[in-house]
């Protein structure tokens, strides 16, 4: 990176500060200043309390270790996600999407040909849970870090308080990583002649931030690639209904801490429970077109049996899509400015830092041409759509009653890399070598998308189905339980996890 680089973020939120932090912190070396400004008056979103395993790259990149960020952001850990009640397939009431782990590939190949067993129409045993080591941690709320003298690791990510996250994420870049920080509200941005960004207007008008690269981290706003340089959305409305959310967060759950996310369907759309060290956090994520905000508030409250309690709900609306381009000349969008994809698999801070590694390793090249940028946008832009189909998917699966849910059961707003996926699944078709020929499994691996059709249930109805034929390369589930039970007992309770970070 030859010249020194002036960087200026517009955004104080999860993914303003996780831009400042990185780039701060990578390009360290190199003559850079780093200002981000941002509006307490308008204030942060505020949500968003799952990760993937991603965040776990972000801070080990960073240098940060759990003992330091976990217990200020009541951080716990999460081995994967609990669905439940999306499907009404007896045995299938819920499932588990699992992170995973090296160790899933003693049970994965065994998972997948007994699904396609059943899809075939054999009566085997083809529940994911049974299949996958992330499951049982969850079941048995053990945390995901195993004892040294088990040496394999599994994949997990964290559930954490927004807020808190931020503000470590501010106070880290702040003082130790030199980010100067402007709290001003800014009206508008200026540009120089060749239609690139120059400087942000302060509210007011008399004061400006001149920098050289911008990045937009302003919320669902998009004050610089959306509202500055004009660049479109793309809204994801046609495919996804759910458009928004209530958050309530509650009490602690009693007993020991749980590491999965509950996402349980509702009659308009899912609510999620993420156990937090501090508090539960829940929330209803909905259609406003088939509810309206009041009857869905009161059906999160009976739900959480919260009805009569004397706590607040914050109303949120969600715009789902993406910019075309997330990054135009001079200026990256991150965050909900570069999109959004509604909350189901918790894949917004992974796409933030997916963003900002991408960029980074081509500012560090100085790879800063319009070809790389198109090949990066066009890459982003992909990543987007695939994990939308996946999202979609679990709508387009599901057979329950009532006008919202047959609306997403019969929507055929769907791209074709999800059309043949379901295709495959549908006619007895290999389906991992159906989605890595697609391309699709760098944003669902295989073991992912079989969770999910198995999960739900999607094999012929059991009364027709048959007794394997003798010979068949069945696993044996007695050695696929025994193989569970036996790693997990080296894993110890989630609970002296979270423990042990609070002395180190
Ligand atoms: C219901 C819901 C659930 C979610 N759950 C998850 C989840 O489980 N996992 C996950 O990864 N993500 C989740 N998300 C997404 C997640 O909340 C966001 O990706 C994350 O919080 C980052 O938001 P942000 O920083 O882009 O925007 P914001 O938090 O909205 O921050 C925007 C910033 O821009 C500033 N700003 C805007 N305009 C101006 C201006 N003119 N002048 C100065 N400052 C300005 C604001 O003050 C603020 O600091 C969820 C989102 C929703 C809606």
């Amino acid at each position: 990176m030859a010249a020194a680089r002036r960087f200026v973020i517009l955004g104080g939120g999860t993914a303003g500060w996780m831009a400042a932090a990185l780039i701060a912190h990578r390009c360290g070396d190199h003559p850079v200043s780093v200002t981000l400004v941002e509006s307490p008056e308008i204030g942060i979103i505020g949500v968003g309390e799952g990760s993937t395993p991603q965040l776990k790259v972000f801070f080990d990149e960073l240098g940060i270790a759990e003992c330091d960020w976990m217990p200020a952001a009541h951080a716990t850990y999460k081995t994967g996600i609990r669905f439940a009640g999306w499907s009404d397939a007896a045995g299938f009431e819920s499932y588990f999407h699992p992170f995973q782990s090296v160790l899933d590939g003693h049970t994965a190949p065994g998972f997948f040909f007994h699904t396609r067993a059943r899809r075939t129409g054999r009566d085997v045993p083809a529940h994911p849970d049974r299949f996958f080591l992330a499951a049982r941690l969850a079941q048995a709320r053990l945390g995901p870090i195993p004892a040294e003298n088990f040496p394999f690791e599994i994949g997990y990510g964290y559930h954490f308080d927004a807020v808190l996250l931020g503000q470590f994420l501010a106070g880290h870049a702040t003082t130790r990583l030199g980010v100067e920080h402007v709290q001003r509200r800014v009206a508008g941005a200026r540009r120089n002649e060749a239609g690139d960004i120059a400087a942000l207007v302060l509210e007011g008008g008399d004061e400006e931030i001149a920098g050289d690269f911008f990045i937009d981290a302003s919320g669902f706003r998009a004050s610089l690639i959306g509202e500055a340089l004009g660049e479109p959305f793309e809204s994801f409305a046609g495919n996804l209904f759910n458009n928004a959310a209530i958050a309530l967060p509650g009490a602690r759950d009693e007993g020991a801490t749980s590491c999965e996310t509950v996402s349980t369907a509702l009659s308009c759309g899912w609510t999620w429970r993420i156990p937090l060290t501090g508090r539960t956090g829940n929330g209803y994520v909905y259609a406003s077109d088939f509810i309206s905000a009041d009857a869905a508030e009161t059906e999160l409250r009976r739900h959480l049996g919260l009805l009569d309690a004397d706590v607040p709900a914050r109303h949120l609306a969600m715009q789902v899509g993406q910019v075309r381009r997330s990054w135009v000349g001079n200026c990256l969008a991150i965050g909900l400015a570069q999109g959004f994809i509604e909350p189901l698999e918790a894949t917004a801070l992974h796409i933030v830092h997916a963003t900002l590694a991408g960029w980074i390793d081509a500012l560090l090249a100085d790879n800063f041409g319009p070809a790389h940028r198109a090949s990066f946008n066009t890459a982003i832009h992909a990543r987007y759509e695939g994990i939308r189909d996946y999202i979609v998917c679990h709508y387009r699966m599901n057979r329950r009653e009532g006008e919202y849910w047959r609306a997403n059961g019969t929507n055929d707003h769907l791209s074709d890399n999800l059309k043949a996926v379901m295709t495959c699944w549908f006619q007895g078709g290999e389906l991992d070598a159906e989605v890595v020929k697609l391309g699709i499994d760098r944003y669902y691996a295989p073991l992912s998308w079989h969770c999910l059709f198995a999960g739900y249930g999607q094999f012929p109805d059991a009364a027709r189905l048959r007794q394997p034929e003798p010979g068949l390369p069945l696993t044996d589930m007695a050695w696929v339980d025994r193989f569970i039970a036996g790693c997990a007992m080296n894993f110890p309770a989630h609970d002296d996890l979270l423990a042990r970070l609070k002395e180190a």
